[in-house]
């Protein structure tokens, strides 16, 4: 699974930290970064802040 945030599209609601903070983080730059290796046991987590995201910002590719 391959997560990335389009980072232009992302204005740091902090949805996405909310919902699974072991994989997005709000950095200093105020928006949202994917922190680590996306696991896949954060799947359903992952999808549902994408889902969730206002902006769509969140892209998943599952592999
Ligand atoms: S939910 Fe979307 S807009 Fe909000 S911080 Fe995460 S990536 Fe950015």
């Amino acid at each position: 699974m391959k997560v990335t945030i389009t980072e232009e599209n992302c204005i740091g609601c902090g949805q996405c930290e909310a919902t699974c903070s072991d994989v997005f983080k709000i950095e200093d730059d105020g928006i949202a970064h994917v922190v680590g290796e996306v696991k896949e046991e954060f799947k359903e987590d992952v999808e549902t802040a994408a889902d969730g995201c206002p902006t769509s910002a969140i892209n998943v590719e599952n592999a």
